[in-house]
Protein backbone atom coordinates (compact mmCIF):
# COMPACT_ATOMS: atom_id res chain seq x y z
CA UNK A 1 0.00 0.00 0.00
CA UNK A 2 2.61 2.01 0.77
CA UNK A 3 4.22 1.50 -2.58
CA UNK A 4 0.94 2.35 -4.05
CA UNK A 5 0.90 5.61 -2.40
CA UNK A 6 4.78 6.54 -3.14
CA UNK A 7 4.27 5.44 -7.30
CA UNK A 8 0.91 7.89 -7.06
CA UNK A 9 3.17 10.60 -5.93
CA UNK A 10 5.77 9.64 -8.14
CA UNK A 11 3.50 9.69 -11.09
CA UNK A 12 2.17 12.84 -10.43
CA UNK A 13 5.60 14.55 -10.17
CA UNK A 14 6.50 13.84 -13.42
CA UNK A 15 5.19 16.15 -15.68
CA UNK A 16 6.51 17.31 -18.78
CA UNK A 17 6.03 19.54 -21.67
CA UNK A 18 7.18 16.85 -23.95
CA UNK A 19 5.85 13.46 -23.51
CA UNK A 20 6.41 12.56 -19.54
CA UNK A 21 8.22 9.36 -19.77
CA UNK A 22 11.87 9.70 -21.42
CA UNK A 23 12.52 5.99 -21.89
CA UNK A 24 9.63 6.23 -24.42
CA UNK A 25 10.47 8.59 -26.65
CA UNK A 26 12.55 7.74 -29.77
CA UNK A 27 16.94 9.08 -29.35
CA UNK A 28 18.58 9.83 -31.61
CA UNK A 29 21.68 8.15 -33.58
CA UNK A 30 24.90 8.28 -32.03
CA UNK A 31 26.06 8.49 -35.84
CA UNK A 32 23.43 11.03 -36.14
CA UNK A 33 24.86 12.62 -33.08
CA UNK A 34 28.36 13.22 -33.78
CA UNK A 35 28.06 13.92 -37.69
CA UNK A 36 30.37 16.45 -39.01
CA UNK A 37 28.51 19.75 -40.20
CA UNK A 38 29.39 22.37 -42.86
CA UNK A 39 30.77 25.55 -41.65
CA UNK A 40 28.43 28.21 -41.33
CA UNK A 41 28.66 31.43 -43.22
CA UNK A 42 28.76 35.04 -41.80
CA UNK A 43 25.76 36.67 -42.57
CA UNK A 44 25.84 40.37 -44.82
CA UNK A 45 23.31 41.90 -42.74
CA UNK A 46 21.58 41.60 -39.01
CA UNK A 47 19.51 44.46 -39.74
CA UNK A 48 15.82 43.82 -40.76
CA UNK A 49 13.00 46.42 -41.10
CA UNK A 50 12.06 48.39 -38.69
CA UNK A 51 9.16 47.86 -36.62
CA UNK A 52 7.40 49.05 -33.33
CA UNK A 53 7.69 46.86 -30.90
CA UNK A 54 4.98 47.21 -27.76
CA UNK A 55 5.87 45.60 -24.14
CA UNK A 56 3.19 44.75 -21.66
CA UNK A 57 3.74 43.62 -18.01
CA UNK A 58 1.40 41.48 -16.43
CA UNK A 59 0.83 41.22 -12.01
CA UNK A 60 -1.55 39.51 -10.23
CA UNK A 61 -4.57 41.02 -10.00
CA UNK A 62 -5.01 40.98 -13.87
CA UNK A 63 -3.10 44.24 -14.23
CA UNK A 64 -1.88 44.87 -17.49
CA UNK A 65 0.48 47.82 -18.24
CA UNK A 66 2.26 49.25 -21.26
CA UNK A 67 5.83 48.92 -20.16
CA UNK A 68 8.12 49.75 -23.45
CA UNK A 69 7.77 50.69 -26.50
CA UNK A 70 10.34 50.93 -28.79
CA UNK A 71 11.46 50.76 -32.32
CA UNK A 72 13.40 47.67 -33.65
CA UNK A 73 14.87 46.44 -36.51
CA UNK A 74 13.71 42.87 -35.84
CA UNK A 75 11.38 43.42 -38.61
CA UNK A 76 10.88 41.10 -41.70
CA UNK A 77 8.34 40.95 -44.87
CA UNK A 78 6.04 38.40 -43.46
CA UNK A 79 5.80 40.57 -39.65
CA UNK A 80 4.47 43.67 -42.05
CA UNK A 81 2.40 41.00 -44.22
CA UNK A 82 0.54 39.35 -41.49
CA UNK A 83 0.07 42.10 -39.45
CA UNK A 84 -3.17 42.59 -42.04
CA UNK A 85 -4.63 39.39 -41.22
CA UNK A 86 -7.23 38.14 -38.69
CA UNK A 87 -5.52 35.51 -36.60
CA UNK A 88 -8.05 32.93 -35.60
CA UNK A 89 -4.59 31.64 -33.00
CA UNK A 90 -3.22 32.86 -29.85
CA UNK A 91 -4.66 33.64 -26.48
CA UNK A 92 -3.40 37.32 -26.56
CA UNK A 93 -3.95 39.63 -29.01
CA UNK A 94 -2.50 43.20 -29.31
CA UNK A 95 -4.14 45.75 -31.97
CA UNK A 96 -3.41 48.60 -33.17
CA UNK A 97 -6.32 50.93 -33.84
CA UNK A 98 -6.52 54.16 -36.06
CA UNK A 99 -8.51 56.17 -33.40
CA UNK A 100 -10.96 58.49 -35.88
CA UNK A 101 -12.35 55.65 -37.74
CA UNK A 102 -11.51 52.90 -35.37
CA UNK A 103 -10.66 50.54 -37.26
CA UNK A 104 -7.85 47.81 -36.44
CA UNK A 105 -4.88 48.21 -38.68
CA UNK A 106 -2.48 45.77 -37.45
CA UNK A 107 -2.75 42.79 -35.09
CA UNK A 108 -0.16 40.67 -33.41
CA UNK A 109 -1.02 37.71 -31.35
CA UNK A 110 0.77 35.41 -29.22
CA UNK A 111 0.60 32.70 -26.17
CA UNK A 112 -1.81 29.51 -25.75
CA UNK A 113 -4.02 29.34 -22.35
CA UNK A 114 -4.40 31.04 -19.31
CA UNK A 115 -1.02 30.21 -17.92
CA UNK A 116 0.73 31.96 -20.23
CA UNK A 117 0.56 35.38 -18.72
CA UNK A 118 1.90 33.71 -15.24
CA UNK A 119 4.95 31.89 -16.67
CA UNK A 120 6.28 35.44 -18.98
CA UNK A 121 4.68 38.20 -16.91
CA UNK A 122 4.12 39.67 -20.02
CA UNK A 123 4.10 39.77 -23.99
CA UNK A 124 5.68 41.72 -26.63
CA UNK A 125 3.98 42.75 -29.34
CA UNK A 126 5.62 43.74 -33.02
CA UNK A 127 3.56 45.86 -35.70
CA UNK A 128 4.44 47.54 -38.68
CA UNK A 129 5.59 51.35 -37.91
CA UNK A 130 2.04 53.43 -37.68
CA UNK A 131 3.05 56.94 -39.52
CA UNK A 132 0.59 58.48 -36.86
CA UNK A 133 -0.71 58.41 -33.24
CA UNK A 134 -3.06 54.89 -32.60
CA UNK A 135 -4.55 53.40 -29.70
CA UNK A 136 -3.03 50.08 -28.36
CA UNK A 137 -5.09 47.79 -27.54
CA UNK A 138 -4.62 44.10 -25.67
CA UNK A 139 -7.21 41.42 -25.76
CA UNK A 140 -6.86 38.48 -23.58
CA UNK A 141 -8.26 35.29 -22.76
CA UNK A 142 -10.17 35.34 -19.23
CA UNK A 143 -8.60 33.44 -17.15
CA UNK A 144 -12.20 31.72 -16.01
CA UNK A 145 -14.59 32.34 -19.06
CA UNK A 146 -12.09 31.68 -22.01
CA UNK A 147 -13.69 34.89 -23.05
CA UNK A 148 -11.36 36.82 -25.05
CA UNK A 149 -12.19 40.71 -23.90
CA UNK A 150 -10.49 43.83 -23.81
CA UNK A 151 -7.89 44.52 -21.15
CA UNK A 152 -6.05 47.44 -21.70
CA UNK A 153 -6.14 50.20 -23.92
CA UNK A 154 -3.44 52.74 -24.63
CA UNK A 155 -2.18 55.98 -27.30
CA UNK A 156 1.09 55.21 -28.80
CA UNK A 157 2.59 58.30 -30.06
CA UNK A 158 5.20 56.62 -32.64
CA UNK A 159 6.68 60.28 -33.29
CA UNK A 160 8.28 60.06 -29.65
CA UNK A 161 9.87 56.84 -29.63
CA UNK A 162 13.47 57.02 -30.69
CA UNK A 163 14.51 55.86 -34.01
CA UNK A 164 16.15 51.81 -33.55
CA UNK A 165 19.42 51.18 -31.81
CA UNK A 166 21.45 49.73 -34.62
CA UNK A 167 24.58 49.00 -32.66
CA UNK A 168 26.06 45.29 -32.20
CA UNK A 169 26.96 44.25 -28.90
CA UNK A 170 30.03 43.07 -28.72
CA UNK A 171 30.20 38.82 -28.64
CA UNK A 172 27.32 39.17 -31.35
CA UNK A 173 27.83 37.17 -34.30
CA UNK A 174 24.98 35.83 -37.16
CA UNK A 175 25.79 33.26 -39.38
CA UNK A 176 23.63 32.14 -42.72
CA UNK A 177 22.56 28.27 -42.10
CA UNK A 178 20.68 27.44 -45.53
CA UNK A 179 18.64 29.49 -47.73
CA UNK A 180 14.80 29.04 -48.35
CA UNK A 181 13.88 27.43 -51.84
CA UNK A 182 10.52 29.27 -52.10
CA UNK A 183 8.77 32.44 -51.96
CA UNK A 184 7.73 34.43 -49.64
CA UNK A 185 10.53 33.47 -47.46
CA UNK A 186 9.96 33.15 -43.32
CA UNK A 187 12.78 33.48 -41.40
CA UNK A 188 13.64 30.63 -38.80
CA UNK A 189 16.71 31.84 -36.67
CA UNK A 190 18.29 29.58 -33.78
CA UNK A 191 19.64 31.64 -30.40
CA UNK A 192 22.46 30.12 -28.77
CA UNK A 193 20.91 30.39 -24.88
CA UNK A 194 23.01 28.97 -21.65
CA UNK A 195 26.80 28.40 -24.40
CA UNK A 196 29.72 30.25 -22.58
CA UNK A 197 32.10 31.69 -24.94
CA UNK A 198 34.57 28.68 -24.71
CA UNK A 199 31.19 26.62 -26.85
CA UNK A 200 30.83 29.00 -29.87
CA UNK A 201 32.06 25.90 -32.11
CA UNK A 202 30.10 23.62 -30.87
CA UNK A 203 26.70 26.28 -31.08
CA UNK A 204 27.33 26.48 -34.65
CA UNK A 205 27.45 22.48 -34.92
CA UNK A 206 24.38 22.53 -33.12
CA UNK A 207 22.54 24.81 -35.46
CA UNK A 208 23.52 23.07 -38.69
CA UNK A 209 22.36 19.78 -36.69
CA UNK A 210 19.05 21.28 -36.03
CA UNK A 211 18.21 22.36 -39.62
CA UNK A 212 19.57 18.66 -41.04
CA UNK A 213 16.75 17.20 -38.31
CA UNK A 214 14.19 19.55 -39.97
CA UNK A 215 15.07 18.47 -43.17
CA UNK A 216 15.35 15.43 -42.78
CA UNK A 217 11.83 15.36 -40.88
CA UNK A 218 10.29 16.83 -44.03
CA UNK A 219 9.37 19.45 -41.82
CA UNK A 220 6.19 21.29 -42.82
CA UNK A 221 6.91 24.62 -44.89
CA UNK A 222 11.14 23.67 -44.74
CA UNK A 223 11.20 25.09 -48.17
CA UNK A 224 10.28 28.08 -47.73
CA UNK A 225 12.12 29.00 -44.40
CA UNK A 226 15.62 30.70 -44.73
CA UNK A 227 17.71 29.59 -41.36
CA UNK A 228 20.44 31.39 -39.49
CA UNK A 229 22.20 30.71 -36.19
CA UNK A 230 22.38 33.82 -33.87
CA UNK A 231 25.34 33.40 -31.62
CA UNK A 232 25.88 35.86 -28.01
CA UNK A 233 27.60 34.16 -24.93
CA UNK A 234 26.13 33.48 -21.76
CA UNK A 235 27.74 34.27 -18.51
CA UNK A 236 25.73 31.53 -17.08
CA UNK A 237 24.80 28.22 -17.94
CA UNK A 238 21.01 26.87 -17.83
CA UNK A 239 21.99 24.35 -14.95
CA UNK A 240 19.24 22.33 -12.76
CA UNK A 241 15.87 23.39 -11.98
CA UNK A 242 15.78 24.77 -8.90
CA UNK A 243 13.37 27.26 -6.85
CA UNK A 244 15.35 30.27 -6.84
CA UNK A 245 13.12 32.33 -4.43
CA UNK A 246 11.14 35.92 -5.23
CA UNK A 247 11.22 38.13 -6.54
CA UNK A 248 12.06 36.09 -9.68
CA UNK A 249 16.13 36.54 -10.55
CA UNK A 250 17.19 37.51 -13.35
CA UNK A 251 19.01 34.66 -15.55
CA UNK A 252 22.45 36.21 -16.26
CA UNK A 253 22.58 34.54 -19.18
CA UNK A 254 22.16 35.71 -23.11
CA UNK A 255 18.00 35.41 -23.29
CA UNK A 256 17.42 35.21 -19.32
CA UNK A 257 15.41 31.55 -19.38
CA UNK A 258 15.30 29.37 -16.62
CA UNK A 259 12.24 26.81 -15.38
CA UNK A 260 9.73 28.94 -13.92
CA UNK A 261 9.86 27.76 -10.17
CA UNK A 262 7.88 31.18 -9.65
CA UNK A 263 4.34 28.94 -11.24
CA UNK A 264 4.19 26.02 -9.74
CA UNK A 265 1.90 24.15 -11.39
CA UNK A 266 3.54 20.87 -11.04
CA UNK A 267 5.78 19.94 -14.56
CA UNK A 268 7.61 23.73 -14.11
CA UNK A 269 10.64 21.91 -14.34
CA UNK A 270 10.35 20.57 -17.77
CA UNK A 271 9.93 23.85 -19.60
CA UNK A 272 11.82 27.20 -19.30
CA UNK A 273 10.48 30.49 -19.80
CA UNK A 274 12.25 34.17 -19.93
CA UNK A 275 13.07 35.46 -16.28
CA UNK A 276 12.37 38.78 -17.98
CA UNK A 277 10.07 38.89 -21.03
CA UNK A 278 11.62 42.22 -22.02
CA UNK A 279 15.05 41.12 -21.85
CA UNK A 280 14.72 37.97 -24.09
CA UNK A 281 12.76 39.68 -26.85
CA UNK A 282 15.47 42.36 -26.89
CA UNK A 283 17.97 39.55 -27.10
CA UNK A 284 15.99 37.75 -29.82
CA UNK A 285 15.71 41.44 -31.72
CA UNK A 286 18.98 41.35 -31.92
CA UNK A 287 18.28 39.94 -35.76
CA UNK A 288 14.81 40.21 -37.73
CA UNK A 289 13.17 36.76 -36.64
CA UNK A 290 9.53 35.26 -38.12
CA UNK A 291 10.52 32.05 -36.01
CA UNK A 292 12.89 31.74 -33.10
CA UNK A 293 14.42 28.46 -31.80
CA UNK A 294 16.58 28.37 -28.70
CA UNK A 295 19.30 26.00 -28.76
CA UNK A 296 19.96 25.41 -25.20
CA UNK A 297 23.30 23.73 -24.19
CA UNK A 298 22.16 21.31 -22.09
CA UNK A 299 21.93 17.65 -22.26
CA UNK A 300 18.99 16.89 -19.35
CA UNK A 301 15.43 15.24 -21.01
CA UNK A 302 13.01 18.95 -20.80
CA UNK A 303 11.15 21.08 -23.67
CA UNK A 304 9.58 24.03 -24.01
CA UNK A 305 6.96 25.26 -26.78
CA UNK A 306 4.33 28.14 -26.68
CA UNK A 307 2.74 29.80 -29.52
CA UNK A 308 4.62 32.34 -31.24
CA UNK A 309 6.93 33.46 -27.66
CA UNK A 310 9.52 30.59 -28.41
CA UNK A 311 11.02 27.08 -29.09
CA UNK A 312 13.32 25.82 -26.88
CA UNK A 313 15.29 22.25 -26.56
CA UNK A 314 18.48 21.12 -25.24
CA UNK A 315 21.07 20.08 -27.88
CA UNK A 316 22.54 17.75 -25.75
CA UNK A 317 19.67 15.14 -25.20
CA UNK A 318 19.64 12.45 -26.75
CA UNK A 319 16.25 12.75 -27.94
CA UNK A 320 16.73 16.34 -29.79
CA UNK A 321 15.11 15.48 -33.12
CA UNK A 322 11.50 14.31 -30.98
CA UNK A 323 12.13 17.44 -28.54
CA UNK A 324 12.49 20.26 -31.61
CA UNK A 325 9.80 18.57 -33.67
CA UNK A 326 7.32 18.37 -30.75
CA UNK A 327 8.17 21.90 -29.01
CA UNK A 328 8.09 23.53 -32.63
CA UNK A 329 4.83 21.84 -32.71
CA UNK A 330 3.15 23.89 -29.78
CA UNK A 331 5.13 27.34 -31.20
CA UNK A 332 2.54 26.61 -34.10
CA UNK A 333 -0.58 26.46 -31.24
CA UNK A 334 -0.52 22.87 -31.69
CA UNK A 335 -1.20 21.06 -28.27
CA UNK A 336 -0.64 17.85 -26.56
CA UNK A 337 -1.86 14.50 -28.13
CA UNK A 338 -0.86 12.34 -24.85
CA UNK A 339 -2.99 11.84 -21.25
CA UNK A 340 -0.92 11.13 -18.96
CA UNK A 341 1.48 13.77 -16.99
CA UNK A 342 -0.43 16.13 -14.90
CA UNK A 343 -1.61 19.14 -16.21
CA UNK A 344 -0.17 20.82 -19.37
CA UNK A 345 0.55 24.59 -18.91
CA UNK A 346 -0.65 25.03 -22.11
CA UNK A 347 -4.37 24.57 -20.08
CA UNK A 348 -7.18 26.96 -21.92
CA UNK A 349 -9.04 28.67 -18.97
CA UNK A 350 -11.37 25.75 -17.14
CA UNK A 351 -14.87 27.33 -18.81
CA UNK A 352 -13.57 27.66 -22.32
CA UNK A 353 -16.33 26.48 -24.75
CA UNK A 354 -13.23 24.88 -27.54
CA UNK A 355 -10.02 25.65 -27.52
CA UNK A 356 -8.53 26.85 -30.32
CA UNK A 357 -5.36 24.59 -30.67
CA UNK A 358 -5.72 22.88 -34.50
CA UNK A 359 -5.14 19.53 -32.91
CA UNK A 360 -7.35 19.02 -29.81
CA UNK A 361 -11.08 19.70 -29.43
CA UNK A 362 -14.03 19.17 -26.55
CA UNK A 363 -16.38 18.06 -29.08
CA UNK A 364 -19.07 20.58 -28.22
CA UNK A 365 -20.37 20.11 -31.39
CA UNK A 366 -18.86 17.11 -33.84
CA UNK A 367 -20.80 18.34 -36.50
CA UNK A 368 -18.21 21.35 -36.75
CA UNK A 369 -15.35 18.85 -36.04
CA UNK A 370 -11.98 20.86 -36.40
CA UNK A 371 -10.46 18.62 -39.08
CA UNK A 372 -13.42 16.78 -40.78
CA UNK A 373 -12.01 17.19 -44.01
CA UNK A 374 -9.40 14.56 -42.71
CA UNK A 375 -12.53 12.73 -41.87
CA UNK A 376 -14.13 9.38 -43.46
CA UNK A 377 -18.18 9.95 -43.16
CA UNK A 378 -18.78 7.21 -42.26
CA UNK A 379 -16.47 7.29 -38.63
CA UNK A 380 -18.44 7.10 -36.03
CA UNK A 381 -17.52 10.71 -33.76
CA UNK A 382 -16.21 10.12 -31.09
CA UNK A 383 -14.40 7.58 -32.37
CA UNK A 384 -13.77 4.18 -30.55
CA UNK A 385 -9.96 3.21 -29.86
CA UNK A 386 -10.61 0.31 -32.31
CA UNK A 387 -10.85 2.41 -35.36
CA UNK A 388 -6.97 3.15 -35.10
CA UNK A 389 -5.89 -0.26 -36.27
CA UNK A 390 -7.08 1.00 -39.56
CA UNK A 391 -5.40 3.90 -39.38
CA UNK A 392 -8.93 6.34 -39.60
CA UNK A 393 -8.89 10.33 -38.27
CA UNK A 394 -11.62 10.41 -36.26
CA UNK A 395 -12.32 12.41 -32.82
CA UNK A 396 -10.39 9.83 -30.24
CA UNK A 397 -10.82 10.63 -27.01
CA UNK A 398 -7.50 11.83 -24.81
CA UNK A 399 -4.62 14.41 -25.30
CA UNK A 400 -4.73 17.87 -23.80
CA UNK A 401 -2.48 15.73 -21.00
CA UNK A 402 -4.36 16.07 -17.79
CA UNK A 403 -5.82 19.17 -18.03
CA UNK A 404 -9.32 20.60 -16.75
CA UNK A 405 -12.04 19.54 -17.59
CA UNK A 406 -10.85 16.43 -17.69
CA UNK A 407 -11.43 13.62 -20.00
CA UNK A 408 -13.46 15.99 -22.40
CA UNK A 409 -10.71 16.38 -25.36
CA UNK A 410 -10.48 14.47 -28.43
CA UNK A 411 -7.93 13.74 -31.00
CA UNK A 412 -7.44 13.34 -34.21
CA UNK A 413 -5.55 9.73 -34.14
CA UNK A 414 -3.29 7.92 -32.13
CA UNK A 415 0.62 7.84 -32.57
CA UNK A 416 1.69 11.57 -33.79
CA UNK A 417 5.08 13.24 -32.52
CA UNK A 418 2.49 15.71 -30.38
CA UNK A 419 2.11 12.43 -28.28
CA UNK A 420 5.47 10.47 -27.61
CA UNK A 421 6.86 9.37 -31.19
CA UNK A 422 6.18 9.35 -35.14
CA UNK A 423 6.11 12.00 -37.27
CA UNK A 424 3.06 14.95 -37.35
CA UNK A 425 -0.25 13.47 -38.08
CA UNK A 426 -1.99 14.60 -41.23
CA UNK A 427 -3.85 16.98 -38.78
CA UNK A 428 -0.77 18.67 -37.13
CA UNK A 429 1.00 18.80 -40.50
CA UNK A 430 -1.59 20.90 -42.32
CA UNK A 431 -1.89 23.04 -39.55
CA UNK A 432 1.54 23.97 -39.13
CA UNK A 433 1.37 24.59 -43.30
CA UNK A 434 -1.47 26.48 -42.80
CA UNK A 435 0.51 28.85 -40.05
CA UNK A 436 3.51 29.38 -42.31
CA UNK A 437 1.16 30.38 -44.95
CA UNK A 438 -0.79 32.85 -42.58
CA UNK A 439 2.34 34.31 -41.02
CA UNK A 440 3.82 34.92 -44.89
CA UNK A 441 0.73 36.89 -45.55
CA UNK A 442 -1.18 34.73 -47.38
CA UNK A 443 -5.07 34.15 -46.53
CA UNK A 444 -5.97 30.31 -45.23
CA UNK A 445 -8.95 28.56 -45.03
CA UNK A 446 -8.66 29.36 -40.94
CA UNK A 447 -9.30 32.96 -41.58
CA UNK A 448 -11.00 33.46 -44.71
CA UNK A 449 -11.50 37.04 -45.16
CA UNK A 450 -8.30 39.64 -45.65
CA UNK A 451 -9.97 42.29 -43.00
CA UNK A 452 -9.32 42.93 -39.94
CA UNK A 453 -12.64 42.88 -37.87
CA UNK A 454 -11.71 40.98 -35.31
CA UNK A 455 -14.50 41.67 -33.50
CA UNK A 456 -15.91 38.45 -34.91
CA UNK A 457 -13.43 36.10 -34.00
CA UNK A 458 -14.43 33.23 -32.45
ZN1 LIG B 1 -1.14 15.35 -34.43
Amino acid sequence: MKWFLLSLVIGALCLANPYPKESAVPKDSALDYFRQYPEPKAAQSRIGIEVLRVDVSWSEGENYEVTKTVREMSGTPGVLARSKQNDPHGSYQGRLIEPFTQSVVAQDSLGTGMLFRKLTRGFSFRFPLPSEAVEFQLIAENPSSGEMETVLSQRIDPGIIAPADQTAPTGLEVRALQAATTQPEIRVNFYAEGYLASRKERFWQDAQKAVNALRENNFPGFAQMSFYAVFYPSKTALGNAKDLGLPVAERDSFLGLYFPYWENFGRWYHVIYPTRFSKYRDGIGLAPYDYPVILVDDSNYWGVGNFRELTAVPTGSWSFTYLLLHEIGHFFGLNEEYESGGATELSFAPEIEEPWSQNITFLRDPNELKWKQFVAPTTPIPTPTSQWSSGKYGAYKGGYAQSAPKNTSHKPGIGCVMASQGDFCAICRHAIEERVRFDSGKITSDSTENSLDLAHRR
